[in-house]
């Protein structure tokens, strides 16, 4: 389903990422661990194009983001074409980033605005509830709380119906007694299937959710595996480290 191929990126003199091969199956959850500057954000950033790779590619269901190949050479796409390859994607912040001038449920609806009217109101409702906010369909997003706003931010990111969501630090922004009810929401979209690639220090949630779970150090995939295996036996001394401080 994503299939990530000697993936580059730098800024400057500074190489983030520095050769990245990755397969994450439909349905699947990886967890992506890391210090804080290896990379993690950027890698997320490079699968819908927000960054654009140096080197490599990303594929999403066979298809090459950002860019269209003819024989051994690659375009760029226009811009539409990458707004279109980013609406399969959903993406859920760490900031939750909601319009504070819509209600709860424009937020869901904004991203609909091409189905008619009752239609985009009924599945924005339906994702509401999914969240359990169906109540507050008429808030405004500084009436909720951090936790409310970001169930309110992925139902927005499943609005249309994503082949993939994307998480980057989800929960590191709440209060530690709202970390739990995003988790559950995550947990619950993991069981219906949904493949979810998630950036989190939440190791309780790496551990009975993930399938697999990424290690990233220096931009580069120090450990690939079950969580069994990545966080009880780690193969590098710098997993180890890094486990130590986050379990
Ligand atoms: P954190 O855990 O702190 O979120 P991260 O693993 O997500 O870290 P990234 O945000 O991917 O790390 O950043 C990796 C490195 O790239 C950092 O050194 C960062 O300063 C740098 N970097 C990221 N984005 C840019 C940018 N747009 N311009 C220049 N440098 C950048
Ligand atoms: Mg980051």
């Amino acid at each position: 389903m994503v299939e990530i191929r000697g993936v580059h990126k730098s800024f400057g003199s500074l190489e983030v990422l520095q050769g990245i091969d990755l397969t994450i199956e439909k349905g699947s959850v990886t967890v992506i661990l890391g210090p804080s500057g290896s990379g993690k954000s950027t890698l997320l950033r490079t699968i819908n194009h927000l960054e654009k790779v140096d080197r490599g590619h990303v594929r999403v269901d066979g298809e090459l983001i950002g860019y269209r190949q003819d024989g051994d050479r690659l375009y760029e796409l226009h811009e539409r074409h990458v707004l279109k390859q980013r609406a399969g994607i959903g993406f859920v912040f760490q900031t939750f980033n909601l319009f504070p001038h819509l209600t709860v449920l424009e937020n869901v609806t904004e991203a609909l605005l091409r189905r008619p009217r009752a239609e985009a109101k009924q599945r924005a409702l339906d994702l509401l509830d999914r969240v359990g906010l169906a109540d507050k369909a008429a808030a405004y997003p500084r009436q909720l709380s951090g936790g409310q706003q970001q169930r309110v931010a992925i139902a927005r990111a499943l609005a249309l119906d994503p082949k993939l969501v994307l998480f980057d630090e989800p929960t590191s922004a709440l209060d530690p007694e709202l970390v739990g009810e995003v988790l559950d929401v995550m947990r619950d979209l993991a069981r219906a299937g949904t493949t979810m690639i998630v950036v989190t220090h939440e190791i309780g949630f790496a551990r009975e959710a993930a399938d697999s779970i990424v290690f990233l150090d220096g931009g580069r995939i120090l450990e690939h595996g079950p969580p069994a295996q990545v966080l009880d036996s780690p193969v590098h001394d710098r997993t180890r480290a890094f486990l130590s401080k986050v379990l």
